[in-house]
C-alpha cells in the first residue's frame, strides 16, 4: 500500500521534494508557516492543510523539512502542532521523518518523546542542495529501525537517487553534520584561494580555469564556478544554514570529544558572512567575508 504523506516545510528544499513526491504518484498533504508558499503545490495536486495537526491526521508519515530544532518543535508541539494534543494529528503507529538538518542529540531526544505517543522517528537529512532536490537526485542519509527505513524507501527514492541507512535514529544526522564540515571547508578554501590570488594581482577567471583543469576539480567547485565568476550568489544552500550546521558540528565535537579545528574556524567565517547581511545568499558568499 502506498504511503499517505504529510509534508511540513515548503522552503527551497521542501517545495522541490514535494513536487517529486506528487510526480511519483504519492498522496501528499502540505502545510507551511507561510501558507502562500503551498499554492503551486496545491495546483500540482497536493492537499492543503492550515495546521500541522490537520496535515498529519490520518497520514502514515509526517515529513519535516524545516530550518532547525526550533522550527521542528513548533511544527510538532506548538499550537496546531502535529503531535501537540492527544487524539489530534499523527496517529499511533505513525512515522515522523525528520529530513531537516538538526543535531543528532535533538533527534535522539525527539525519538524518545515520540515513542511515548506510539510514533517512530527516522532522521533522514539529505546530501545535495536545490538542484539535486529539483532533479530528485538527493542522497538520503537515514537513521532508524531497518524495517521502517525499508518501508520508507519508495518515498525516499521519489526524492533522491540513493538511500544510505547510517545506523539507528540519530546516525543520519551525525553523517550530515560531518559531511557539511567537509563542504564548508572546501568552499571556504576555494574562496580563500581566489581572494589570495586576486590580492596578488591575478585574474579570477584565470584562477577558476587553473583549478577546474587540474586534479582538484570536482562537481561542487564546478557548481560554484558561475557564482564566483559573476560575483553573484543566489542561494542554492543559504549561508545562514551553513552557519547553523557548522555550529552543530562544534557542539557534537564537545559532546563526543572529537577534534574539530576546521568546524571552529568555519563557525566564525560563516557567522561573519551572515553578519554582513549575506545569510540568504549562497554559502559561496563566504568570499565576501574574506
Ligand atoms: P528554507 O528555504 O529556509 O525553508 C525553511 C522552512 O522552515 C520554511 O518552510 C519555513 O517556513 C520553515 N520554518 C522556519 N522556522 C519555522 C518555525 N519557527 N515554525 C514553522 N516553520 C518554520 O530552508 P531550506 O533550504 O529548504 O532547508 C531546509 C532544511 O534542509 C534545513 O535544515 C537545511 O539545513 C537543510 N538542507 C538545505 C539544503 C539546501 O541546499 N538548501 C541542502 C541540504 C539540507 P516559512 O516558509 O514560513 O519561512
Amino acid at each position: 500500500m502506498s504511503l499517505r504523506i504529510a509534508f511540513a516545510g515548503l522552503g527551497i528544499m521542501g517545495t522541490a521534494m514535494v513536487k517529486n513526491l506528487l510526480a511519483a504518484g504519492f498522496d501528499v498533504a502540505v502545510t507551511n508557516r507561510t501558507a502562500d508558499k503551498a499554492g503551486p503545490l496545491v495546483a500540482a495536486g497536493a492537499a492543503f492543510a492550515a495546521t500541522p495537526a490537520e496535515a498529519a491526521a490520518g497520514r502514515d508519515v509526517l515529513v519535516l523539512m524545516l530550518t532547525g530544532p526550533e522550527a521542528c518543535d513548533a511544527v510538532l508541539f506548538g499550537p496546531g502542532g502535529a503531535v501537540a494534543g492527544p487524539g489530534q494529528g499523527l496517529g499511533p503507529g505513525g512515522v515522523v521523518v525528520n529530513m531537516s538538518t538538526v543535531p543528532a542529540s535533538y533527534n535522539t531526544a525527539l525519538a524518545a518523546r515520540l515513542a511515548a505517543r506510539g510514533a517512530t522517528l527516522v532522521d533522514a537529512p539529505v546530501s545535495g542542495s536545490k538542484k539535486p532536490a529539483e532533479e530528485g537526485t538527493l542522497v538520503i542519509l537515514a537513521g532508524g529501525p531497518q524495517e521502517v527505513v525499508e518501508r520508507l524507501t519508495p518515498m525516499f527514492l521519489a526524492m533522491g537517487k540513493k538511500v544510505v541507512r547510517c545506523g539507528e535514529t540519530g546516525a543520519g544526522s551525525v553523517m550530515k553534520v560531518s559531511v557539511n564540515v567537509l563542504l564548508g571547508t572546501m568552499l571556504a578554501g576555494f574562496a580563500e584561494m581566489l581572494r589570495l590570488g586576486e590580492a596578488g594581482g591575478l585574474d579570477r577567471r584565470t584562477m577558476l580555469d587553473v583549478v577546474l583543469a587540474g586534479p582538484m576539480a570536482n562537481d561542487l567547485l564546478r557548481m560554484k564556478e558561475p557564482l564566483f565568476e559573476n560575483d553573484a550568489y543566489p542561494a542554492q544552500f543559504p549561508a545562514k544554514h551553513m552557519a547553523k550546521d557548522v555550529k552543530f558540528a562544534v557542539d557534537a565535537a564537545y559532546e563526543t570529544g572529537a577534534a574539530a579545528p576546521c568546524a571552529h574556524m568555519l563557525v566564525q567565517l560563516y557567522r561573519r558572512t551572515v553578519a554582513l547581511g549575506l545569510g540568504d545568499d549562497d554559502f559561496a558568499a563566504v568570499i565576501r567575508a574574506l
